[in-house]
Order: structure tokens, then sequence, then C-alpha cells
């Protein structure tokens, strides 16, 4: 939804500022007024500022042009539509107000009909760039988060991965990398239907969230695949974390309709020792895959380390 257009109006006339005010009240558009430079840079700092700006050229404090210049600084996705409102109408300055960051001008004193048509048109494109943003955040957040349980994909985890490497290597800590796959999980689907196999898996994305810490690393990595990477100061208290997940995992009552479902994962670990030359993630995770390889061939339900040191 496209949030309300709050409008600022900056002007020293008082007169001409409650005018102004009073028309975008009667065009329905709820307006904030200042009456100096000053006090419209402060509104514009405010957390939710205004987003549709009409600007008096000449005020004390800063006048219109040079609070453009201020307001084009702020980093914002959803940059504010400034109107300049001026007696200033010579090419130059017209010129110079748009090169300074203004979206358009009119001339003072106002024909109302114009001023409304170009408060129309600024509303129409902040109402667009709001949608498009809206868009990208969506489209964002499709290319990073798995659907069905709202972790990492793969590609986003890889690539957080790679930055908590770098962390992990200055703060010199040693970290966990575990790739961990439900055990017959195909059985889940074909007994109980994809739905139910959709929901342990969801359930499951949740269980491990609750058994990292927050900044932990977790995500989805394929269909019943998860991976996670984890700071730690020893292998042993490694393999207490995982044993602990595994353990979880089997005394967990997975729930979907009235049915319940148990299920178990096996382990594929790799310990990366702080200070050894990092490799690229997708060795770790080829290290991890052959030690849960192995944990299938154990049985299942089971945790690896890649150099056999369990
Ligand atoms: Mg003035």
């Amino acid at each position: 939804m496209v949030p309300a257009i709050t409008a600022l109006v900056a002007d020293d006339d008082k007169a001409t500022a409650k005018l102004v005010e009073v028309l975008l009240n009667k065009w329905g558009i709820q307006t904030v007024v200042a009456h100096d430079g000053l006090e419209a840079l402060e509104v514009m700092m405010q957390p939710a500022p205004p987003s549709l700006l009409l600007f008096d050229w000449e005020m004390p404090g800063y006048s219109g042009i040079e609070l453009c210049e201020k307001i084009r600084q702020i980093d914002t996705t959803n940059p504010p539509y400034i109107i300049i409102c001026t007696a200033r109408d010579a090419t130059e300055y017209i010129v110079h107000g748009l090169n300074q960051g203004a979206n358009d001008y009119v001339s003072k004193p106002f024909n109302t009909q114009v001023l409304k048509a170009r408060v129309e048109v600024g509303m129409r494109t902040l109402e667009l760039q709001s949608r498009l943003v809206d868009a990208m955040v969506r489209l964002d957040h499709l290319a990073s988060f798995d659907e069905l349980t709202g972790l990492l994909n793969r590609r986003a985890l890889f690539e957080r991965i790679h930055e908590d490497f770098s962390r992990a290597h200055r703060a010199k800590d040693n970290l966990c990398f575990v790739v961990c796959d439900i055990d017959w999980f195909k059985r889940i689907n074909d007994k109980y239907g994809h739905p139910a196999g959709d929901a342990v898996l969801r359930q499951l994305g949740d269980l491990l969230t609750q058994q990292l810490r927050p900044y932990d690393r977790l995500g989805r990595i394929g269909g019943e695949e998860f991976l996670l990477l984890f700071s730690v100061t020893t292998i042993d208290s490694a393999v207490k974390v995982l044993d602990r997940i595994k353990l979880a995992i089997e005394k967990h009552d997975f729930v979907y309709e009235d049915t319940h479902i148990t299920a178990t994962m096996s382990f594929g670990a790799t310990f990366i020792e702080a200070g050894e030359q990092i490799a690229r993630v997708e060795s770790y995770f080829k290290r991890a895959d052959e030690a849960l390889y192995r944990s299938k061939e154990l049985g299942r339900n089971c945790v690896t380390f890649s150099d056999n040191l369990v």
C-alpha cells in the first residue's frame, strides 16, 4: 500500500505559507509549515519526514535552493519531491534551481490551477517511486530468503558466510561448518504427503533457529538440506552443540494437522581453525558434505566430522 503523502511548506511570508497550506489541505494533503530554512531542515531530519516539499526561494536560515542541496545529500531510498516557489522566474534561476535538486518550480504569485497540476504531478511521481521501492524490497527478499522456511537461501547464505569467514579470521575465532540433511525425507513425503513434508521443513527451520544463537548462520541450501555455521572454542564443544541439536530434532514432535511425525537428521561437519588460511566456501562445503555422506553410511541420525576426529 502507498502511504499517505505529507507535504512541507516552507515560506517566510506567513500569508503565502497559510494560503498554500489551506490549498493543500483542500486537495486532501496533510501539511506541515515552516517559516524559515532552518525550521524546514529540522522537519526533514525527523524520522518519516514529509515527501512533497514546497520551498520558497528566499528565506532566512537557508534558501529554498540551499535546502534542496542539503536534502539531496540525505541518503534515502525514497527521496522527496521538491517544488521551488519563486518570483525569480528568469531562465537562469529556473535552471539553477533544477540543477540543485529541485524537481519542479512554480512562479509566484500562484495560479492555483497550475499549482494544483504541479502538486498532482509530484504526488504521482511519489506514488510511483513508493511502488518501485516496495517492489525492490520484495524482490530483494525473494532473492535472499527461502519462501518455505523463511531462512536464507543457498546463494545469500554463501555470500554471508564469505563475510563471516573474514570476520572470524580477524577475531581469531574457530568455526564449525555443518551440512545437515533430514533422514529418509522421501519416506515422510510418501507416507504423509508433500504438505506434511513442507510442515516438517518449516518446523525444522524454526527448531534449528531456536537451537542456535542469533549471530550464528543458518540457511536452507536445498530440498531437505540445511547449512549451519557457528563460532566455537574447541572441536569438543562443537560436538556437544551438534549432539544437542541432533537430540532436539529426534525428540521433537513435528505436527501436520492431526498427524504427529518424527524425524531425525544426519550431520556432516568440518572444523575451521582460527588463523588457518581461509579457502573458498565451496571447499568447506565439500568437506562437510563428504562427512555428511559418511553419517548416512553409518546409519543416519549422527554427527561426523570431516577429519574423523569423532
Ligand atoms: Mg521569501
